[in-house]
């Protein structure tokens, strides 16, 4: 992440919403402190938004450690909002001790993947397979080529490939 690009987060700060991802990388590069104080307090906020407390954590400590090396130069001051706000996610985010995964899916209900888009299909969805190798697809790649073994078009079910497919069963 440069210079300028952390410099408009900061501009158009009130509409954030920018990549959570971008926001970690940032946090990696070695920013001006007022810069990267502002980087981690994004970064802390969405982990912690996201329940990903030992990610927050981190952050948390990283701000903290930064307040104390500067605590004695000029912009300590602007910080010292910052560290008062780090220490709080800190202290809530032990507490919790742990990170939430985000999840994609409903894991309570059983899906399948659809090969080609890789994504879930779940129970009573409409879906069509591969009469050869059975792999899943969503039913608008019926007709395409299976993706898996190259041989069998998708939602197309011969006599030939019945036959062949019930032997396998
Ligand atoms: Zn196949």
């Amino acid at each position: 992440m440069t210079h300028s690009n952390i410099t408009r987060s900061k501009n158009s700060q009130q509409h954030t919403r920018t990549n959570k991802q971008k926001n970690r990388y940032g946090t990696h590069c070695s920013l001006q402190p007022p810069h990267l104080v502002l980087a981690l307090m994004v970064a802390m906020t969405q982990a912690y938004k996201l329940k990903n407390f030992i990610t927050a954590a981190s952050f948390a400590r990283r701000l903290l450690e930064i307040n104390e090396r500067f605590a004695s130069s000029k912009s300590s001051k602007s910080m010292s909002s910052a560290a008062k706000k780090a220490e709080k996610v800190l202290k809530l985010s032990e507490r919790q001790g742990r990170n939430s995964v985000k999840i994609e899916y409903d894991e309570q209900d059983s899906f399948m993947l659809c090969c080609e888009t890789m994504t879930p299909i779940y129970k009573g969805n409409k879906k069509t397979r591969c009469p050869y190798c059975f792999a899943h697809y969503l039913p608008k790649h019926s007709g395409e080529v299976c993706k898996i073994c190259g041989v069998a078009q998708i939602g197309l079910e011969t006599l030939g490939l019945v036959s062949f497919s019930s032997s396998r069963r």
